[in-house]
């Protein structure tokens, strides 16, 4: 399963495609990839001032160097844990291609529900690279708990994908 989009220098999605219509039902109503719409801002669509710093910086990078650059994350479902490869390539000097590709699924006993939060209480941070949750004073891969889980989560990045991506923009695949 592999979906992409392209953004021009102001964040505008130019184009989408691939497995774009299966993705965005299988998905359900999954954040990660499935509602961009062309015409639309990039911004619009990710949550998140950290997420949103993530991924200028990767975008500067990109434009700046040239370089193709990838990274994976999870993109989970509440049954399943998925990895995905996301790769931005630098096509023209005003297009950056998105292409997210599933790696991996693997398939859960338990359930994790996550939810955006329809209140401010009770909130639960969740890490949009790795998918771990802020749980009990640390991050967790909310699978790694064994019981089903519902959370209300906001979107941020843990510390050890921050510290990871510390120098994103110089990055090369
Ligand atoms: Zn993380």
């Amino acid at each position: 399963m592999e979906t992409y989009y392209r953004i021009d220098r102001n964040y505008q999605i130019v184009d989408v495609g691939g497995a774009w219509d299966d993705f965005a039902i299988s998905n359900g109503s999954d954040e990660c990839v499935s509602k961009y719409v062309i015409g639309d801002n990039l911004r619009n669509h990710i949550t998140g001032d950290v997420i949103w710093m993530w991924f200028e910086a990767l975008v500067t990078g990109v434009f700046v160097s040239g370089k193709t650059v990838e990274r994976d994350y999870r993109c989970d479902a509440p049954y399943a844990r998925r990895l995905f490869k996301l790769t931005c390539v630098l096509e023209a000097p005003e297009t950056i291609c998105f292409t997210h590709k599933l790696i991996s699924e693997e398939a859960m006993d338990t359930t994790v529900a996550i939810s955006t939060p329809t209140r401010l209480s009770n909130t639960t941070p969740r890490c949009s690279i790795c998918n771990s949750v802020y749980l009990d004073g640390e991050w967790q891969d909310p699978f790694s708990l064994n019981r089903d889980l519902m959370l209300q989560a906001t979107y941020t990045m843990c510390e050890s994908c921050r510290d990871a991506d510390a120098d994103l923009s110089a990055r090369s695949a």
